[in-house]
Protein backbone atom coordinates (compact mmCIF):
# COMPACT_ATOMS: atom_id res chain seq x y z
CA UNK A 1 0.00 0.00 0.00
CA UNK A 2 1.56 2.98 -0.99
CA UNK A 3 0.53 6.53 0.05
CA UNK A 4 -0.32 8.02 -3.19
CA UNK A 5 1.00 7.30 -6.59
CA UNK A 6 1.41 10.33 -8.97
CA UNK A 7 4.91 9.39 -9.62
CA UNK A 8 3.85 6.39 -10.07
CA UNK A 9 1.10 7.72 -13.06
CA UNK A 10 3.64 10.04 -14.58
CA UNK A 11 5.80 6.73 -15.69
CA UNK A 12 3.18 5.37 -16.38
CA UNK A 13 3.53 2.38 -14.11
CA UNK A 14 1.64 0.60 -11.49
CA UNK A 15 3.38 1.08 -7.72
CA UNK A 16 4.63 -2.53 -7.51
CA UNK A 17 6.98 -2.17 -10.71
CA UNK A 18 10.43 -3.66 -10.58
CA UNK A 19 13.32 -1.54 -11.47
CA UNK A 20 13.73 -2.92 -14.88
CA UNK A 21 9.89 -1.60 -16.16
CA UNK A 22 10.54 1.48 -14.37
CA UNK A 23 13.67 1.87 -16.59
CA UNK A 24 11.65 0.91 -19.85
CA UNK A 25 8.87 3.84 -18.83
CA UNK A 26 11.13 6.25 -18.19
CA UNK A 27 13.47 5.76 -21.40
CA UNK A 28 10.07 5.76 -23.66
CA UNK A 29 9.42 8.36 -21.91
CA UNK A 30 12.00 10.51 -21.60
CA UNK A 31 13.12 10.00 -25.42
CA UNK A 32 9.68 11.33 -26.59
CA UNK A 33 9.26 14.08 -24.36
CA UNK A 34 13.11 15.43 -24.69
CA UNK A 35 13.15 19.07 -25.22
CA UNK A 36 15.21 18.76 -28.68
CA UNK A 37 12.03 16.55 -30.09
CA UNK A 38 9.27 18.23 -28.09
CA UNK A 39 9.97 21.95 -27.13
CA UNK A 40 6.55 22.66 -25.80
CA UNK A 41 7.12 19.80 -23.01
CA UNK A 42 9.69 20.56 -21.10
CA UNK A 43 7.63 20.51 -17.96
CA UNK A 44 6.37 17.56 -18.88
CA UNK A 45 9.90 16.44 -19.38
CA UNK A 46 10.98 17.74 -15.98
CA UNK A 47 8.00 15.75 -14.37
CA UNK A 48 9.46 12.80 -15.67
CA UNK A 49 12.63 13.20 -14.54
CA UNK A 50 11.97 14.07 -11.13
CA UNK A 51 9.32 10.87 -11.10
CA UNK A 52 12.33 8.75 -11.76
CA UNK A 53 14.62 9.76 -9.93
CA UNK A 54 12.88 9.25 -7.21
CA UNK A 55 11.52 6.06 -8.11
CA UNK A 56 15.11 4.92 -9.51
CA UNK A 57 16.81 4.95 -5.84
CA UNK A 58 15.22 2.27 -3.35
CA UNK A 59 15.76 4.96 -0.29
CA UNK A 60 13.80 8.16 -1.77
CA UNK A 61 11.22 5.34 -3.36
CA UNK A 62 10.62 3.91 0.24
CA UNK A 63 10.37 7.15 1.69
CA UNK A 64 7.89 8.03 -1.39
CA UNK A 65 5.51 5.15 -0.40
CA UNK A 66 5.38 6.09 3.21
CA UNK A 67 5.11 9.54 2.72
CA UNK A 68 4.14 11.02 -0.55
CA UNK A 69 5.71 13.73 -2.34
CA UNK A 70 5.54 15.78 0.45
CA UNK A 71 7.65 13.27 2.37
CA UNK A 72 10.55 14.04 -0.07
CA UNK A 73 10.09 17.44 -0.70
CA UNK A 74 10.38 17.54 3.04
CA UNK A 75 14.13 16.64 2.64
CA UNK A 76 13.98 12.79 3.24
CA UNK A 77 15.97 11.44 0.09
CA UNK A 78 18.14 13.99 1.22
CA UNK A 79 19.54 16.90 -1.24
CA UNK A 80 17.38 18.56 -4.10
CA UNK A 81 16.72 16.90 -7.25
CA UNK A 82 19.41 16.64 -9.88
CA UNK A 83 18.75 18.59 -13.51
CA UNK A 84 16.27 16.70 -16.19
CA UNK A 85 19.32 16.79 -18.72
CA UNK A 86 21.50 15.49 -15.83
CA UNK A 87 19.60 12.53 -15.32
CA UNK A 88 18.84 11.90 -18.85
CA UNK A 89 22.72 12.02 -19.70
CA UNK A 90 23.44 9.30 -16.80
CA UNK A 91 20.55 7.45 -18.13
CA UNK A 92 21.63 7.24 -21.72
CA UNK A 93 25.58 7.58 -21.51
CA UNK A 94 26.77 10.94 -21.06
CA UNK A 95 26.43 13.80 -23.67
CA UNK A 96 23.53 11.78 -25.08
CA UNK A 97 21.33 14.90 -24.78
CA UNK A 98 23.73 17.51 -25.57
CA UNK A 99 27.70 18.36 -26.05
CA UNK A 100 28.43 18.28 -21.87
CA UNK A 101 31.73 16.54 -20.95
CA UNK A 102 32.36 15.54 -25.03
CA UNK A 103 36.55 15.99 -25.36
CA UNK A 104 37.93 16.90 -29.11
CA UNK A 105 36.41 19.35 -31.96
CA UNK A 106 33.37 20.84 -30.88
CA UNK A 107 30.23 19.04 -32.44
CA UNK A 108 26.67 18.75 -33.28
CA UNK A 109 24.75 17.47 -30.73
CA UNK A 110 23.06 13.60 -31.00
CA UNK A 111 20.02 12.82 -32.11
CA UNK A 112 18.73 9.77 -30.28
CA UNK A 113 15.75 7.80 -32.21
CA UNK A 114 13.31 5.25 -30.18
CA UNK A 115 12.30 2.11 -32.63
CA UNK A 116 9.69 -0.02 -31.39
CA UNK A 117 10.71 -3.52 -32.08
CA UNK A 118 8.78 -6.62 -32.34
CA UNK A 119 10.13 -10.25 -30.45
CA UNK A 120 10.38 -11.81 -33.57
CA UNK A 121 12.42 -9.26 -35.47
CA UNK A 122 14.97 -9.71 -32.41
CA UNK A 123 14.94 -13.51 -32.49
CA UNK A 124 14.86 -13.20 -36.19
CA UNK A 125 17.09 -10.23 -37.44
CA UNK A 126 15.72 -7.38 -39.76
CA UNK A 127 16.11 -4.07 -41.33
CA UNK A 128 14.09 -1.83 -40.76
CA UNK A 129 14.06 1.91 -42.52
CA UNK A 130 13.49 4.77 -40.22
CA UNK A 131 12.50 8.24 -41.94
CA UNK A 132 13.59 11.15 -40.13
CA UNK A 133 14.85 14.82 -40.27
CA UNK A 134 17.94 16.42 -40.36
CA UNK A 135 19.75 19.29 -41.00
CA UNK A 136 22.30 19.09 -43.90
CA UNK A 137 24.96 21.71 -45.12
CA UNK A 138 23.19 23.77 -47.81
CA UNK A 139 24.43 22.10 -51.04
CA UNK A 140 24.02 25.25 -52.64
CA UNK A 141 26.06 27.62 -51.51
CA UNK A 142 28.36 24.89 -49.16
CA UNK A 143 27.12 26.11 -46.19
CA UNK A 144 28.25 30.01 -46.47
CA UNK A 145 24.67 31.67 -46.80
CA UNK A 146 25.03 32.90 -49.95
CA UNK A 147 27.61 34.17 -52.75
CA UNK A 148 30.87 35.13 -52.39
CA UNK A 149 31.16 38.21 -50.87
CA UNK A 150 27.59 38.02 -49.01
CA UNK A 151 28.95 37.26 -45.44
CA UNK A 152 29.97 40.94 -44.27
CA UNK A 153 30.95 41.65 -40.64
CA UNK A 154 27.48 42.66 -38.95
CA UNK A 155 27.29 46.43 -38.76
CA UNK A 156 25.44 46.36 -35.39
CA UNK A 157 28.22 44.58 -33.35
CA UNK A 158 30.59 45.53 -35.66
CA UNK A 159 31.41 41.29 -35.42
CA UNK A 160 32.00 41.24 -31.90
CA UNK A 161 28.51 38.99 -31.55
CA UNK A 162 27.69 40.88 -28.66
CA UNK A 163 25.64 44.21 -27.66
CA UNK A 164 27.18 47.05 -25.61
CA UNK A 165 24.21 49.16 -24.24
CA UNK A 166 25.59 52.13 -21.19
CA UNK A 167 22.40 52.41 -18.84
CA UNK A 168 22.64 55.47 -16.60
CA UNK A 169 21.69 54.60 -12.96
CA UNK A 170 22.06 58.24 -11.65
CA UNK A 171 24.33 61.09 -12.14
CA UNK A 172 27.80 59.71 -12.38
CA UNK A 173 27.01 56.10 -12.11
CA UNK A 174 27.17 54.31 -15.07
CA UNK A 175 25.85 50.37 -15.74
CA UNK A 176 27.03 48.23 -18.97
CA UNK A 177 24.66 45.79 -19.68
CA UNK A 178 26.52 43.30 -22.27
CA UNK A 179 24.27 40.96 -24.30
CA UNK A 180 24.36 38.60 -27.33
CA UNK A 181 23.87 40.56 -30.57
CA UNK A 182 19.90 40.41 -31.58
CA UNK A 183 20.96 41.12 -34.99
CA UNK A 184 23.43 38.43 -36.04
CA UNK A 185 22.20 36.11 -32.88
CA UNK A 186 25.54 36.41 -31.35
CA UNK A 187 27.58 35.16 -34.82
CA UNK A 188 28.99 38.34 -35.73
CA UNK A 189 28.36 38.29 -38.98
CA UNK A 190 25.45 38.57 -41.19
CA UNK A 191 24.67 37.77 -45.10
CA UNK A 192 23.88 40.07 -47.52
CA UNK A 193 20.39 40.04 -48.58
CA UNK A 194 21.07 40.74 -51.92
CA UNK A 195 24.06 38.08 -51.90
CA UNK A 196 21.68 35.71 -49.79
CA UNK A 197 21.25 31.84 -50.95
CA UNK A 198 17.57 31.15 -51.87
CA UNK A 199 17.84 27.67 -51.08
CA UNK A 200 18.69 27.95 -47.56
CA UNK A 201 17.60 31.52 -47.21
CA UNK A 202 21.13 32.45 -45.61
CA UNK A 203 20.68 29.48 -42.86
CA UNK A 204 23.45 27.70 -44.09
CA UNK A 205 21.70 24.62 -43.82
CA UNK A 206 18.61 23.05 -45.10
CA UNK A 207 16.35 20.46 -43.41
CA UNK A 208 16.41 17.35 -45.05
CA UNK A 209 14.31 13.82 -44.81
CA UNK A 210 16.68 11.11 -44.46
CA UNK A 211 16.00 7.37 -44.31
CA UNK A 212 18.39 5.41 -42.08
CA UNK A 213 18.58 1.52 -42.33
CA UNK A 214 18.62 0.36 -39.52
CA UNK A 215 19.95 -3.45 -38.70
CA UNK A 216 18.41 -5.25 -36.05
CA UNK A 217 20.67 -8.32 -35.49
CA UNK A 218 19.66 -11.65 -33.80
CA UNK A 219 19.66 -11.03 -30.26
CA UNK A 220 19.60 -7.12 -30.03
CA UNK A 221 17.72 -6.63 -26.52
CA UNK A 222 15.25 -3.70 -25.20
CA UNK A 223 17.38 -0.26 -24.82
CA UNK A 224 20.32 -1.28 -26.90
CA UNK A 225 21.59 1.46 -29.03
CA UNK A 226 22.27 1.52 -32.60
CA UNK A 227 25.11 4.50 -33.41
CA UNK A 228 25.05 5.81 -36.98
CA UNK A 229 28.35 8.04 -36.09
CA UNK A 230 28.68 11.67 -37.84
CA UNK A 231 25.04 10.92 -39.24
CA UNK A 232 23.68 13.51 -36.56
CA UNK A 233 23.02 17.49 -37.62
CA UNK A 234 25.43 19.66 -40.18
CA UNK A 235 25.98 23.04 -39.25
CA UNK A 236 29.39 24.57 -40.56
CA UNK A 237 32.18 24.40 -38.29
CA UNK A 238 30.96 22.00 -36.28
CA UNK A 239 31.37 17.65 -37.02
CA UNK A 240 28.29 16.26 -37.10
CA UNK A 241 27.06 14.31 -34.24
CA UNK A 242 25.87 10.68 -34.15
CA UNK A 243 22.15 9.31 -34.57
CA UNK A 244 21.77 7.03 -31.87
CA UNK A 245 18.44 4.60 -32.04
CA UNK A 246 17.63 3.18 -28.89
CA UNK A 247 15.21 0.01 -29.42
CA UNK A 248 12.35 -0.55 -27.43
CA UNK A 249 11.06 -4.52 -27.56
CA UNK A 250 7.55 -4.58 -27.98
CA UNK A 251 5.63 -6.98 -25.30
CA UNK A 252 4.60 -10.59 -26.92
CA UNK A 253 1.66 -12.12 -26.07
CA UNK A 254 3.25 -15.68 -25.43
CA UNK A 255 6.73 -14.88 -24.39
CA UNK A 256 8.83 -12.97 -21.72
CA UNK A 257 12.33 -12.60 -22.06
CA UNK A 258 14.94 -12.78 -19.63
CA UNK A 259 18.57 -12.22 -20.86
CA UNK A 260 18.70 -14.86 -23.24
CA UNK A 261 15.94 -17.40 -22.02
CA UNK A 262 12.05 -16.68 -23.41
CA UNK A 263 9.23 -17.73 -20.65
CA UNK A 264 6.15 -18.46 -21.48
CA UNK A 265 3.11 -19.72 -19.12
CA UNK A 266 1.22 -23.23 -20.10
CA UNK A 267 -2.01 -23.88 -19.03
CA UNK A 268 -3.10 -28.19 -18.50
CA UNK A 269 -6.21 -29.34 -17.36
CA UNK A 270 -6.51 -31.85 -14.39
CA UNK A 271 -6.58 -34.54 -17.04
CA UNK A 272 -3.25 -33.47 -18.47
CA UNK A 273 -1.50 -32.93 -15.86
CA UNK A 274 -2.01 -36.05 -13.94
CA UNK A 275 -2.44 -38.67 -16.97
CA UNK A 276 0.24 -37.27 -19.59
CA UNK A 277 0.18 -34.56 -21.97
CA UNK A 278 1.02 -33.52 -25.16
CA UNK A 279 1.61 -30.26 -26.73
CA UNK A 280 2.67 -27.77 -29.66
CA UNK A 281 4.66 -24.75 -29.18
CA UNK A 282 5.08 -21.95 -31.89
CA UNK A 283 8.46 -20.82 -32.20
CA UNK A 284 9.55 -17.35 -32.85
CA UNK A 285 10.44 -18.26 -36.26
CA UNK A 286 7.09 -19.78 -36.52
CA UNK A 287 8.71 -23.45 -36.19
CA UNK A 288 6.35 -26.13 -34.46
CA UNK A 289 8.07 -28.04 -31.37
CA UNK A 290 6.16 -30.75 -29.96
CA UNK A 291 5.98 -31.30 -26.09
CA UNK A 292 5.19 -33.99 -24.40
CA UNK A 293 5.48 -36.06 -20.48
CA UNK A 294 6.84 -39.61 -19.90
CA UNK A 295 4.25 -41.80 -19.20
CA UNK A 296 3.89 -41.78 -15.68
CA UNK A 297 4.97 -38.36 -15.41
CA UNK A 298 2.37 -35.91 -13.32
CA UNK A 299 2.95 -32.40 -13.64
CA UNK A 300 1.97 -30.09 -10.92
CA UNK A 301 0.47 -26.41 -10.65
CA UNK A 302 3.78 -24.28 -10.97
CA UNK A 303 5.95 -26.61 -12.00
CA UNK A 304 8.60 -25.22 -14.87
CA UNK A 305 10.47 -27.10 -17.39
CA UNK A 306 13.07 -25.98 -20.21
CA UNK A 307 13.70 -26.80 -23.21
CA UNK A 308 17.32 -26.14 -24.01
CA UNK A 309 18.26 -23.66 -27.46
CA UNK A 310 15.13 -23.22 -27.90
CA UNK A 311 15.44 -19.64 -26.11
CA UNK A 312 16.70 -16.69 -27.40
CA UNK A 313 19.78 -15.80 -29.70
CA UNK A 314 22.55 -14.34 -27.90
CA UNK A 315 23.79 -10.94 -29.34
CA UNK A 316 27.41 -11.61 -32.19
CA UNK A 317 26.65 -15.46 -31.61
CA UNK A 318 23.28 -16.25 -32.99
CA UNK A 319 23.96 -19.93 -33.24
CA UNK A 320 24.06 -20.16 -29.48
CA UNK A 321 20.48 -20.01 -27.74
CA UNK A 322 18.81 -19.28 -24.62
CA UNK A 323 16.50 -21.52 -22.94
CA UNK A 324 12.97 -21.92 -23.15
CA UNK A 325 11.19 -22.19 -19.97
CA UNK A 326 7.77 -23.22 -20.03
CA UNK A 327 5.48 -22.59 -16.87
CA UNK A 328 2.60 -24.96 -15.97
CA UNK A 329 -0.72 -23.54 -14.81
CA UNK A 330 -3.14 -26.29 -14.00
CA UNK A 331 -6.65 -25.57 -14.52
CA UNK A 332 -8.76 -27.64 -11.67
CA UNK A 333 -12.52 -28.05 -12.52
CA UNK A 334 -14.45 -25.01 -10.91
CA UNK A 335 -17.18 -27.98 -9.85
CA UNK A 336 -16.73 -31.84 -9.73
CA UNK A 337 -20.43 -33.75 -10.44
CA UNK A 338 -20.82 -36.09 -7.49
CA UNK A 339 -21.22 -39.32 -9.28
CA UNK A 340 -17.85 -38.41 -10.88
CA UNK A 341 -16.15 -37.69 -7.86
CA UNK A 342 -17.38 -40.89 -6.47
CA UNK A 343 -15.76 -42.82 -9.21
CA UNK A 344 -12.73 -41.07 -9.01
CA UNK A 345 -12.67 -41.56 -5.40
CA UNK A 346 -12.36 -45.49 -6.15
CA UNK A 347 -8.81 -45.12 -8.14
CA UNK A 348 -7.24 -42.00 -6.73
CA UNK A 349 -5.29 -43.00 -3.42
CA UNK A 350 -7.55 -43.44 -0.24
CA UNK A 351 -8.78 -40.55 1.32
CA UNK A 352 -7.77 -39.76 5.69
CA UNK A 353 -10.33 -40.01 7.84
CA UNK A 354 -9.90 -38.55 11.15
CA UNK A 355 -11.06 -39.86 14.75
CA UNK A 356 -13.59 -37.26 15.71
CA UNK A 357 -14.10 -36.76 19.52
CA UNK A 358 -17.13 -36.35 20.57
CA UNK A 359 -16.75 -33.38 21.63
CA UNK A 360 -15.49 -31.43 18.57
CA UNK A 361 -16.36 -28.25 17.33
CA UNK A 362 -18.08 -27.40 13.78
CA UNK A 363 -16.56 -24.44 11.94
CA UNK A 364 -17.52 -23.09 8.74
CA UNK A 365 -14.43 -22.60 6.07
CA UNK A 366 -14.75 -19.47 4.35
CA UNK A 367 -13.18 -17.97 1.30
CA UNK A 368 -9.79 -16.33 1.99
CA UNK A 369 -8.68 -12.94 -0.04
CA UNK A 370 -4.94 -12.13 0.43
CA UNK A 371 -5.66 -8.51 -0.54
CA UNK A 372 -8.49 -7.97 1.41
CA UNK A 373 -7.04 -9.29 4.90
CA UNK A 374 -3.65 -7.25 4.31
CA UNK A 375 -5.71 -4.34 4.49
CA UNK A 376 -7.67 -5.24 7.61
CA UNK A 377 -4.15 -5.99 8.90
CA UNK A 378 -2.57 -2.53 7.92
CA UNK A 379 -5.65 -0.89 9.96
CA UNK A 380 -5.07 -2.95 12.19
CA UNK A 381 -1.59 -2.09 12.95
CA UNK A 382 -2.03 1.79 13.00
CA UNK A 383 -4.96 0.83 15.66
CA UNK A 384 -1.87 -0.70 17.41
CA UNK A 385 0.72 1.94 16.93
CA UNK A 386 -1.60 4.43 18.71
CA UNK A 387 -2.78 2.44 21.45
CA UNK A 388 0.91 0.22 21.70
CA UNK A 389 -1.22 -2.83 22.40
CA UNK A 390 -2.27 -6.32 20.87
CA UNK A 391 0.12 -8.66 19.65
CA UNK A 392 0.24 -9.55 15.85
CA UNK A 393 -1.79 -12.40 14.23
CA UNK A 394 -5.07 -11.99 16.79
CA UNK A 395 -7.06 -10.30 13.27
CA UNK A 396 -7.88 -13.76 12.12
CA UNK A 397 -9.68 -14.83 15.21
CA UNK A 398 -12.67 -12.99 15.41
CA UNK A 399 -14.77 -11.43 12.34
ZN1 LIG B 1 22.42 27.94 -49.14
ZN1 LIG C 1 25.86 41.38 -34.58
Amino acid sequence: MVKETKFYDILGVSPDADESTLKKAYRKLALKYHPDKNPDAGEKFKEISMAYEVLADAEKRRIYDQHGEQGIKEGGGGGGFHSPMDIFDMFFGGGGGGMGGRRGPRRTKNLMHQLSVSLEDMYNGTTRKLALQKNVICSDCDGVGGKSGAVQKCPNCRGTGMQVRIHQLGPGMMQQIQSMCGECQGQGERIDPKLRCKKCTGRKVTRERKILEVAVDKGMEDGQKITFGGEGDQEPGLEPGDIIIVLDEKEHPVFKRNGTDLIMKMNINLSEALCGMKKTITTLDTRTLLIQTIPGEVLKNGDVKCVFNEGMPTYRNPFEKGKLLIQFVVDFPARLDPAVAEKLEKILPPKDEPIVPDDHEDVNMQEFDPEADRQRRAMYDDDEDERGQHGPGVSCATQ
